[in-house]
Order: C-alpha cells, then structure tokens, then sequence
C-alpha cells in the first residue's frame, strides 16, 4: 500500500508517520476486551492487562539491546526528555550544576534546559559543524568538575545528519557524567545497542515509528550507584513512582508492537529509504543552485534536508500543497516567520534558511510517489524562478 492519502503524497514522515496496520490491529482488543487497569488487582481483566504491558515493555527493550525493568512508559518523547533532563538535574544538583548540550537539539530538550538555566543550572550550548554533526573532541572540552548532564541527539529532526553517539558515550562513561540520548528520530530507523554503547538515558516516540502518537519511553540505565530521579508528576506510582498515572495500554501495545516491526523491518527498510532519497537527489539534480544540508552519508535513509537558491520554502510548499506534503525549514516553532534554530546552528544565513525543505520518507512511500513529488518541486521550482 503507498502513501497517497486524498491524491496528497505524505513526505513528512519525520513529523509523523501512518500507524502501521499491524500495529493497530493490536492495539484494538486493549480499547474494548481487554480494558483492565493494569494497576487493579484481584481479577483476570487486570491481570491481562498488566501481562500486555510487560509484553510490550520487553519489545521496546530488546529493540534497543536493553533490560525490559530499565524502560518506563511515558506520554511521548518530550516527556521523556522532560524527565531525564530536569528530573536527574533537579535530584542531583548537589552534585554539580552544569549541562552541556547542543546548539540544535529539539525544543523539547533545549526548553527544558533553559528552565533550570533559570533556577541557577549553567549551560555549554555546542555549536555542530556545517551537516549538523557533534564534534565529540568539542563535547569533551566543555566538560567540567561541575558537569552533572550531557544531552545530545541521536540523529537530527531537521537535517537528518546522525551523531557519532558511541565516540558521545565513551568520553561521558570516561569522564563520569551521565548520558542523555534524545534517540526519537533514530530508533528504529538506525540499529542501536545501549548493550555496547554507554547511553544512561535515551528518549524516544511511538508515533516516530509507525506506532500512535501520545505514547513513548525512557530507558533508563540499572546502573551502579543507580541514576537518581525526581518524579515531575506525582500520583499513584506507576512505573516505579517515576511517572504517576494509569497507563495508556493500547498506546503501549502499540508502540511494542511498532518497536518489534521496526527491528523486524529496520534492515530492508532501511535499503528502501536509501534507495527512494537517493533516487530524488537524483531526480533533483536537473535544478541549479540546490544545496543539501545532511551529511551526505551520515544521515538517516530517508530524510533529506536542502535549500534552494532564490526560492521561498513556504511559498514553494503552499503552491504544491495540495499535492506534496512537506515540510519547511521555517516554521519549526510556533512563529512561522522565523528560522529554525537547526539551519541557524549550522550557520545557513536567514534567506537559506527560509529556502529551505525537509524531505522526510517513509515506510509506505513508493519509487512512483517520489518521482511525482520531485517533478511538483522541478515543476514549481522552474515557475517562481519563471516569475521573479
Ligand atoms: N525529539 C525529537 C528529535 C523529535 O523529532 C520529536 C518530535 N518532533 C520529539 C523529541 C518530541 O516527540 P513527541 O512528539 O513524542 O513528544
């Protein structure tokens, strides 16, 4: 099955992606059959409830090498940075006050952040290099005596570019920090072991992977002395008092089920998403003056990110709109004006920046739909040229 929905080819995959049919066939029985709280004790209902949840839990852990008590359900994976970032800073403070992190992480990552740089945390933003690359050598010289937190992506929302995220790891483990990973864009799209790599907390999304939105985990690392934590919601204790409240289950059994197609799927998929991006930077090459900002190996397989000289992204997308659905380098916050704090962090100029676009492909995306939608972007791309 492809991907056009309404005639409107969905090339924003990085924003969201269609819940896999297999994914939402089990999930159903936990809305109306098997509708226990897992939290209930005493009868069958709840009972089932509670043996699904460990089910999915042990999914999404052997997807990413680790034990199944080291994940915990939360709402998503802005919650699940929440948690890791200001709920390990706000329980260890005596420890040190500074974090170092990158110019270009997601907002939910970087808000966080900026609310304990309020309440007297001190931050290293590290500026990456042109693709959007961490420099490990450049997370290393801004560690400190006094460094509690490194929070550093696994592969960038916007650009795509991946993180050497094992070199990140291996200077933390040596210098006794903690490590964070906001992996939401690069489980299972990219393999990652935390079994052989030293991630302390790693972030990620349901609804980046095929699976429902509202839905995600953290994994948090058994370590000795173990990671210390305050709860940022209280209530009923559930998962372990770090994050009160009943559990979502059919969201849970649908990001299980998303994290056990992935790993099925990641390494034929993966070819796919290679194959349909290089297909279109082959398709787009007929344009002149098109730049692609991604690291041209390092980079997840099927996200794209390029300005376009002299063309305006949102005008570009708006005109193809009713066809193509994609995304703008721009509109990234909730002003739409202004540039993305990514393409700035790589030092793309305000006007590259607001030429910019952001392929991202996905799953059921086919060799067809990416030629139609490269030849909307040739077509429309040769007419506001025609035009200026
Ligand atoms: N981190 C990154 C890198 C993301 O791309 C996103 C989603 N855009 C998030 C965090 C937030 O994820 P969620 O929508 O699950 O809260």
């Amino acid at each position: 099955m492809n991907q056009t929905i309404n005639n409107i080819i969905y090339l924003d995959n990085n924003a969201t992606t269609r819940v896999d049919e297999q994914v939402l066939e089990k999930m159903l029985p936990y809305f109306t059959e098997y509708y226990g709280n897992p939290a209930s004790r005493y009868y069958t209902l709840a009972e089932t409830s509670k043996k699904a949840v460990e089910i999915s839990r042990s999914q999404c852990a052997k997807l990413i090498g680790a034990k199944p008590q080291e994940i915990y359900f939360t709402s998503g994976a802005t919650e699940s940075n929440n948690i890791a970032i200001k709920g390990f800073c706000l329980a260890n403070s005596n420890k040190g006050t500074h974090i170092v992190t990158s110019l270009i992480e997601h907002r939910s990552v970087l808000d966080p952040i900026r609310e304990l740089e309020k309440i007297g945390f001190r931050v290293s933003y590290v500026k990456p290099d042109h693709y959007g690359r961490i420099i490990p050598d450049i997370i290393e010289g801004a560690i400190t005596t006094d460094t509690i937190l490194i929070s550093v992506m696994f592969t960038n929302n916007e650009l795509g570019t991946v993180n050497p995220i094992d070199k990140i790891a291996e200077i933390c483990y040596k210098k006794n920090v903690i490590f964070h990973c906001d992996a939401t864009q690069g489980v299972g799209k990219i393999p990652i072991d935390v079994k052989k790599t030293a991630i302390d907390m790693l972030s990620f999304s349901g609804h980046k992977i095929y699976g429902p939105k509202g839905i995600g985990g953290l994994f948090i690392r058994r370590r000795m002395p173990k990671i210390k934590i305050q709860p940022l919601v209280n209530g009923g204790e559930q998962e372990d008092g770090l994050r009160s409240g009943t559990l979502n289950v059919p969201g849970i059994m649908g990001l299980g089920a998303a994290c056990a197609l992935s790993e099925k799927v990641i390494t034929k998929e993966s070819k796919h998403l290679f194959s349909l991006s290089e297909r279109m930077i082959k398709n787009l090459s007929v344009i002149n003056g098109v730049s692609f900002n991604n690291h041209p190996t390092e980079r997840l397989p099927g996200t794209l990110n390029f300005s376009i000289d002299s063309i305006n992204a949102e005008l570009l997308l708006s005109h193809i709109s009713d066809r193509v659905a994609l995304s703008s380098g721009s509109a990234c916050s909730s002003s739409k004006t202004k540039p993305s704090h990514v393409l700035k962090g790589i030092g793309l100029s305000d006007s590259m920046a607001r030429s910019t676009i952001r392929v991202s492909i996905g799953r059921f995306n086919t060799k067809d739909e990416i030629d139609y939608a490269s030849e909307m972007l040739i077509h429309e791309i040769k007419h506001l040229r025609s035009i200026l």
